[in-house]
């Protein structure tokens, strides 16, 4: 299909672009970043466990990524200490939010929507992840007040080498498409780059928990007064076999993550068990973030059958959803925030 095709020729580009990028320095704002925190929360304890995790991924690196030499030549240290995690890198996700808003609004039936696929798709292949496009059809309707055409969009799901859905892992989300009307780098370009900065670490140093990134197609509403909405997350999950639903840990949805609010929005759906916000909470530490409760993104396609799941981002701006929405209303210091209350969590699973 012409998105899978896309995404081939952008790989080439973004790699040569991630590689440039990845010697840029980070820029630390004035809250913690992902680069400050531990590499692991409990160091001694977790020893084996990191140590076997990344042995494995780094031979398996080693036959399927040739686009770093310090991952090939780590294949040779072993037995070693876990790498650290490379830090948060704010400028690669910031040259992303704005390759992704000069693309201009991206409804999910638009070839916009594609091109944004084909981008995300193209950076998380390149972080060494397994990418698939899934196709699933939208419907006519309005968004935003704008009518809307049915057409076709994708949930971009990225799954590190290895994977196997039956087995107990995470999935963090983030969403491709825009409202008719906006350039979407707040929302939800900012989601979607530090998603792919944070599979880039992850990675690199894989926790005890595999990790699915998955981009959903279409989670902006198309009617039904705003409830007609994340076809791509609901289609994911009624894809699921019973057993790779079970085995689901937790999910985390990327909405908004980058306009400045010192504290980091941890929502849970109202009336859910919030005990996974509470647990993001508790890994990035609870100064770093607020809780909340949100029913407004895909977090909630798999709370709705059970899978305990949670939102990062919401913090109110004057440019939602309008032509305003562009790089600038994003703050690098919350993008690096956002980023490490993330990080946290993820290194935080046992
Ligand atoms: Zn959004």
């Amino acid at each position: 299909m012409p998105v899978r095709a896309r995404a081939r020729r952008g790989a080439s580009i973004a790699a040569v672009a991630v590689a440039i990028c990845l010697t840029a320095g980070t820029k630390a704002g004035p809250a913690p970043d992902a680069r400050s925190l531990p590499p692991a929360s409990t160091p001694t304890s977790s020893a084996t466990s990191s140590a076997t995790s990344s042995d494995t991924s780094s031979a398996t690196s080693s036959t399927t990524s040739s686009t770093t030499s310090s991952t090939t030549s780590s294949a040779t240290t072993t037995p070693a200490p876990p790498p650290r995690a490379e830090g948060f890198d704010v400028a690669t996700v910031q040259d992303g939010i704005r390759t992704l808003a000069a693309m201009g609004p991206r409804d999910a039936a638009s070839p916009a929507s594609d091109r944004a696929a084909s981008f995300v798709a193209a950076r998380l292949r390149t972080a060494g992840y397994r990418v698939t496009l899934v196709p699933l059809g939208v419907p006519a309707g309005v968004s935003w007040g704008v009518r809307v055409p049915a057409g076709t969009t994708v949930d971009v799901v990225a799954d590190p080498p290895g994977f196997d859905p039956t087995r107990p892992h995470v999935v963090v989300g983030a969403h491709l498409d825009t409202v008719p009307q906006s350039p979407g780098a707040e929302d939800n370009a900012s989601g979607l780059m530090v998603m792919a900065e944070v599979a880039r670490m992850t990675r690199r140093q894989p926790g005890a928990l595999p990790v699915r990134f998955v981009a959903f197609g279409a989670e902006e509403a198309r009617g039904g007064n705003g409830t007609l909405y994340a076809f791509g997350s609901r289609h994911f999950v009624a894809s699921l076999t019973g057993a790779e639903r079970s085995a689901i840990r937790g999910m985390v949805a990327l909405d908004r993550v980058g306009v400045r609010a010192a504290p980091v929005p941890v929502c849970h759906v109202a009336g859910a068990d919030p005990s996974l916000a509470d647990a993001i909470r508790a890994a990035a530490s609870p100064a770093a973030t607020r809780a909340c409760t949100n029913k407004a993104s895909d977090h909630v396609s798999f709370q709705k059958v059970g899978i305990p799941a949670a939102r990062l981002g919401s913090v109110p701006y004057p440019a939602y959803h309008s032509a305003r929405d562009v790089p600038s209303v994003v703050d690098p210091a919350q993008l690096s925030r956002s980023g490490a209350v993330l990080w946290a969590w993820i290194r935080s699973l046992r």
